[in-house]
């Protein structure tokens, strides 16, 4: 069973003490962070107007550094992913970035993004994310408490997928991003992989209605946080009314335990109001008319592609494909790539190596491009 601890707090102006009420336990249960680097993740969507709720306010980010710091962190660093700005300019724009320089804290962008290896069983096996959070010792997810047009709440749980590149995001919105739970599943992969150590939620202003990006602001003045970010997730999701939420459905079917107690000073909060249910456009995942995003799908997205000389056509892959894209035809595997939702299975189930996942020309010049804008940004 894990722990949740709430506190409360009425607003962002002295919240540090409400924000050690919920970080301090965590940092007990993992036994503390004495000469240990920390690599903070808070939601930085953008960042477009004073008080912008699409963000964790920057009183938070400012206090969880502190109280790190106080804990005798040898090393703090903030990184993320934001949709357009960098992190120093959102910092900046924020007010906030000399005063976490000063602390010595490193701010800074994801910039090296690679497949990462794990050994939890998960479903998408060619997903690339930020690999600067395994130069830390711990990291701290910190999201604010928002709706979400997709997945019906935004919280910890998603709020790793900025650790998925620009273009990636997209590629993963174009392929699983018409179905939902597969989405839900990605989310879950990127849980499995990072397992942030700690976990807080900006509920003091959550965001209702159209979130993640245009909803309004909602106070329920509370802080939550948890070593396992699922387990505060599941503990928010009944927290704010909100029933069956589809990654914490899927987390069920996959096993993984979400158990949790709740602990401290708990706040009655009112549910929030959820996003309408999804239109056709948005259950494809992006808002693009349906012509452009079936080009899209079939010029950008990587796809599986077959060795010939290597495959031995045993049918491992076609057991092992989750959407029955892959049929086995005259003793090779056929792939439907209208279908394929590229989790890479068949990939790798294959016991002669014979799948490779092949980038599209158009989305090695995207991701070309962007590491060329990243890297002129940082000079
Ligand atoms: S063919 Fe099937 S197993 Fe292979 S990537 Fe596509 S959906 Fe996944
Ligand atoms: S699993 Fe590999 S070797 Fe077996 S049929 Fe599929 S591609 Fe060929």
């Amino acid at each position: 069973m894990t722990n949740v601890y709430y506190s409360k707090s009425a607003d962002y102006q002295d919240c540090e003490a409400a924000l050690e009420a919920v970080l301090l336990p965590q940092i007990r249960e993992r036994g503390g962070v004495h000469g240990k680097s920390v690599m903070l993740k808070p939601n930085l969507l953008a960042w477009r107007r004073a008080d912008d709720i699409a963000c964790v306010h920057p009183a938070v980010i400012v206090a969880a550094a502190k109280i790190f710091k106080e804990a005798g962190a040898a090393k703090i660093a903030l990184l993320e992913n934001p949709a357009v700005q960098t992190v120093p300019a959102i910092l900046q724009a924020m007010g906030i970035l000399e005063e976490l320089q000063e602390m010595g804290v490193y701010c800074e962008t994801f910039r090296n993004y690679c497949r990462q290896e794990t050994a939890e069983k998960v479903r998408f096996h060619d997903l690339e994310i930020a690999s600067e959070y395994r130069d830390y010792d711990f990291v701290c997810d910190i999201c604010k408490v928002k709706t979400h047009a997709m997945m019906t709440l935004t919280l910890c749980v998603k709020n790793l997928f900025g650790l998925v590149n620009g273009s990636a995001r997209l590629g993963w919105h174009l392929a699983v991003g018409r179905d939902f739970e597969q989405f839900a599943d990605l989310l879950l992969d990127l849980y499995l992989r990072v397992k942030p150590d700690f976990n807080i939620a900006d509920g003091v202003v959550c965001m209702e209605g159209n979130g993640p990006g245009s909803g309004n602001p909602a106070e329920r003045n509370f802080f939550a946080g948890s070593i396992d970010s699922l387990a505060l997730d599941r503990s928010l999701a009944e927290l704010l009314g909100v029933k069956d939420l589809l990654l914490l459905q899927n987390a069920e079917k996959r096993n993984l335990d979400s158990a949790y107690e709740n602990k401290g000073d708990i706040p009655d909060a009112a549910p929030l109001v959820l996003p309408d249910p999804p239109g056709i456009m948005l259950r494809w995942g992006l808002t693009l008319p349906p012509g452009i995003r079936e080009w899209m799908r079939k010029f950008m997205l990587s796809r599986p592609l077959l060795d010939p000389k290597k495959c031995i056509g045993c049918g491992m892959c076609e057991k092992m494909c989750p959407p029955h894209s892959l049929k086995m035809k005259n003793g090779n595997p056929v792939f439907h790539l209208d279908t394929c939702i590229r989790c890479y299975c068949c990939q790798e189930h294959c016991p002669k190596g014979a799948i490779v996942s092949k980038k599209t020309f158009l989305m090695k010049s995207l991701e070309w491009v962007e590491r060329t804008l990243i890297r002129r940004k940082h000079g």
